[in-house]
């Protein structure tokens, strides 16, 4: 029987999760539209990931070229051009931007270039086409963007990630507000390119719900580094200053800038949306409501990625996107797992983590044992770096589950994404143990260490 609709599914936004739910379900047979407003690739690709993970390949050469001195090279006459780097990084984005259409195209969905508002529960309207389409289920991709929530007037003067990448100078100065991944890796960035860099936060330590033994080396490091940190105070006052910008803060501080940026947090995309048309429930902090299967107040719309405020990753709204596809498409419905998620940190050197902090596995009850290694890096013994490599095991002592794997030191992403199969898999320290390492590696340590730090009641 023909559909009354014109679409079995609409799409509303093309990034990490939009892309992957509107392929697989073209390729399962759906009749499926996608709207992106600016570009395809969403914050990920434009704005997000791979940029910023381009930008701090940059910013790690200015070490690497002291680093190497150890190692008997001399190198003279190193210099860094921004407009270099942003021009290489606009063609690359340009390319995989030109990719995420193209697999979009041939999986068989239809593209429009456009913004698209709900009108009912399954119709779309398409603002710049100025015209109506329906859907039988429409599913919602649609992201989220930098809060400029301060509070105070004159936000406009800062800048948030979106432009940091289009800025046409590498400013000299630069204040960063914000204590999550985002600000901490954009410190790094902006110290390694050579830039003065302060970090203003309005708690007492940055990364809140990462470990607090990784929280606190990051912070030694940051600051060993040069880069100013400034705890437990707010802007107050924005106003421009002859060459940027001048703030002040809570704690009575003037900071003068050539940018500031910031990185304060994110909110849902869904203002604007017309989802009251559709009647569509919203959160707190105007995120979309779903259940396990990520489906809405609304039966037939479904959403997905930072839209939902889950956990906002990209490989998170992949992976909804694909357990959504499977329930409508597939007939299994599937609930996206959130639990023991690993991420990295790409600050220098990077956090890995994955599974509970110390402080989580206590306060949900379990009763651990600690193992906990801090030591040079093998590289750093010629370089002279002063920088140490923290490694921290949480298992639990009634099961012997590593509950949580933690790193701070060089490649820790790629370690932890490793060491998320073995806890996914339940693997125990003991397992941990029966594993020969591979040697010299700093990886190793996690294989290698034996006695326990010390052991904690919930
Ligand atoms: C600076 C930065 C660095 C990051 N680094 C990492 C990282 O290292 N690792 C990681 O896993 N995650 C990282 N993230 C997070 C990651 O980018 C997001 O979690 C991910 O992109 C979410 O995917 P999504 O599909 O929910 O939304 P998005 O990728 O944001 O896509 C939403 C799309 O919808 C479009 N859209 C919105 N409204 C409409 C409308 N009405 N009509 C049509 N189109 C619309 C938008 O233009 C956008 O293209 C980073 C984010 C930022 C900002």
């Amino acid at each position: 029987m023909a559909s009354k609709y014109d679409f079995d599914l609409f799409v509303i936004g093309g990034g990490s999760g939009g892309v992957r739910a509107s392929r697989m379900a073209a390729q399962a047979g759906a009749r499926v539209a996608i709207a992106e407003e600016y570009r395809f690739g969403g914050t990920c690709v434009i704005r997000g990931c791979i940029p910023k993970k381009l930008f701090v390949y940059a910013s790690h050469f200015a070490e690497d070229f002291e680093d190497a001195r150890g190692f008997g090279w001399t190198i003279e006459g190193a210099h860094f051009d921004w407009p270099t780097l942003i021009a290489n990084k606009d063609k690359e984005i340009a390319r995989l931007e030109g990719l995420y259409r193209k697999n979009v195209d041939a999986a068989g969905a239809v593209i429009f270039d456009d913004r698209a508002v709900l009108k009912d529960m399954h119709t779309v309207h398409l603002a710049k086409a100025d015209r109506d389409v329906t859907a039988e289920t429409i599913l919602i991709a649609t992201g989220g963007h930098p809060s400029r929530d301060t509070g105070i007037a004159g936000t406009e003067l800062c800048i948030t990630s979106d432009e940091t990448f289009h800025l046409k100078e590498l400013p000299k100065r630069v204040v960063i507000a914000g204590g999550g991944y985002i600000a901490v890796e954009f410190a790094h960035i902006f110290h390694g390119l050579g830039v003065d860099t302060t970090l203003i936060y309005r708690g007492p330590k940055i990364m809140r719900g990462f470990d607090d033994d990784l929280r606190d080396a990051l912070q030694d490091s940051m600051r060993g580094k040069g880069i100013r940190l400034l705890f437990d105070q707010i802007f107050t006052r924005f106003e421009k200053a002859d060459a940027g910008v001048r703030a002040e803060t809570s704690a009575g501080k003037t900071l003068e800038a050539d940018r500031i940026m910031l990185a304060i947090g994110r909110e849902p995309n869904a203002k604007g949306l017309g989802l009251e048309h559709a009647g569509v429930k919203l959160g707190r902090k105007g995120e979309i409501v779903v259940d396990a299967y990520s489906r809405s107040s609304i039966p037939n719309i479904y959403a997905i990625g930072d839209v939902t405020d889950r956990l906002n990753l990209t490989p998170v709204a992949i992976h909804e996107a694909m357990c959504f596809v499977k329930t409508v498409y597939g007939g299994v419905p599937t609930a996206p797992s959130h639990e023991l998620v690993a991420t990295a940190v790409f600050s220098r050197p990077e956090i890995g983590t994955v599974g509970m902090t110390e402080s989580q596995a206590r306060h949900t009850g379990h009763a651990i044992d600690v193992y906990k290694s801090s030591f040079r890096p093998l590289k750093h013994t010629l370089s002279g770096r002063d920088e140490k490599t923290l490694m921290k095991l949480v298992v639990d002592q009634r099961t012997d589950r590593v509950l949580g794997l933690h790193v701070f030191g060089p490649d820790a992403g790629e370690m932890v994404q490793l060491a998320a199969i073995a806890l996914k898999m339940g693997a125990t320290k003991a397992q941990f143990d029966a594993t020969v390492a591979v040697h010299p590696t700093a990886a190793e340590e996690l294989v290698t260490m034996r006695t326990k730090s010390y052991a904690k009641a919930p």
